[in-house]
Formats: C-alpha cells, structure tokens, sequence
C-alpha cells in the first residue's frame, strides 16, 4: 500500500498554496496521472486554477464536495492535492482514507486555525492521520516577527468568510490578541 499523506498547514499568508504548487511541480508526473481540486467555496482568482497570493498557479478542478473527487478519479491516477483543505469539512477525512487504501498519494493544504484560533473543521483529524508535515509559518503584519495566528481585521461572526489580504492579516500571538481587543472595543 502506498499511503503517504502529506498535511501543508498554517495560517493566511504562510505559504500553502506555494509548498502545493512546489510539490505538484516536482511529482512528474503525467497530466493524466493526477488530479488536483479544491473547494467551490473558495472563488477568489481564476475559477480552473490554483493560486498562489505569490502569484503562482497550477491547473485544479473545483468542487462542491469531497465525495466529487471519486467521480474524477481513473485506475491512472496516483496523486491527488487538494488546497484549502479545511473547507471540505469532516468528511474529507473518509474520502482521504478511501484514496489511500486505493494506492493514491494525498497531497493536501491547510489552514489550521479559523480567526478565532480555533481548529478549522477537519484539519485537526487530518493531522493525526499525516505521515508527512510541513508547518508553515508567516510573517507578522504589525512586527514582522514569525506568524502563526490568522487575524480578521472586519468583525464578523462567520468561520467561513472568504478573502484575502483586504480582510485578513497574518499575526504573532501578541499583536492577533491585540488586534482581537481592538475590534471590541
Ligand atoms: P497561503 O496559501 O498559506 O495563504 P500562499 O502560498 O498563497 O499562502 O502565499 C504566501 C506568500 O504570498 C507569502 O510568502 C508572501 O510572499 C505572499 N504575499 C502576497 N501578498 C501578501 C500579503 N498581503 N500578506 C502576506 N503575504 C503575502
Ligand atoms: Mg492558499
């Protein structure tokens, strides 16, 4: 059984979607052999791409929902990466299982923590099940120390409100906490 699953998670701005688009890039694989996707929810850029807020890109399908990723699988395919990972909900987790016991290598991103710093849907599961992590940090907005808090800078009760760099910061611990105080105040 070939079941390496490799969890790229961090908070906004850490690089994600780089460290995929990196290891995509050095799978040489042929177009058929793998399958790239990521959530629907996700419509910021082109709508067949996977990007990078660095500005790098690699061809992926979206979808509504992960039992979709079956339905694009052939017996040729022997990598899958899925960015954005998070937003798949809890059961990505069964699906994943499922590729892995087919033979499939699992590539997948995520972010971590929600704003609240709170575990973002099945990212916590995801992890326990990884033999290969990469933790990705990014650079604080305010000190541009290490980063690994995602910060709103709008209020908003949602866990899934979907932006970029006009609503959200990468922050260390310190200046995410003060930025959390402000917005109440
Ligand atoms: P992630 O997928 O984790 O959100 P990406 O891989 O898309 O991260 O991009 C991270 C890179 O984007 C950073 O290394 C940085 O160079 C660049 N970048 C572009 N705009 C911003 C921004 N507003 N804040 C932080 N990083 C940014
Ligand atoms: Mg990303």
């Amino acid at each position: 059984m070939n079941n390496t699953f490799t969890l790229i998670y961090g908070c906004m701005f850490s690089g994600k979607t780089t460290k995929l688009i990196e290891l995509f890039n050095q799978c040489n694989l042929d177009e058929n052999e793998v399958l790239v996707v990521k959530p629907k929810i996700d419509n910021r850029f082109v709508a067949d791409k996977i990007n990078s807020h660095g500005g790098l890109n690699m061809p992926g399908i979206r979808i509504k929902n992960p039992e979709q990723i079956e339905s694009y699988l052939t017996p040729k395919i022997k990598m899958v990466f899925i960015d954005e990972v998070q937003f798949f909900g809890d059961r990505i987790v069964r699906t994943i299982e499922n590729l892995l016991w087919n033979n499939v290598q699992v590539i997948a991103s995520g972010l971590y923590k929600d704003y609240l710093h709170q575990d973002f849907g099945p990212m916590a599961q995801l992890k326990a099940m990884a033999n290969k992590e990469y933790e990705l940090l990014a650079t604080c907005h305010v000190c541009q120390q290490s980063a690994s808090y995602t910060f709103r800078t709008v209020k908003s009760d949602e866990q899934i409100l979907v932006g970029h760099n006009n609503i959200y910061q990468a922050r260390c611990q310190q200046h995410w906490q003060e930025g959390m105080k402000a917005l109440q105040d």
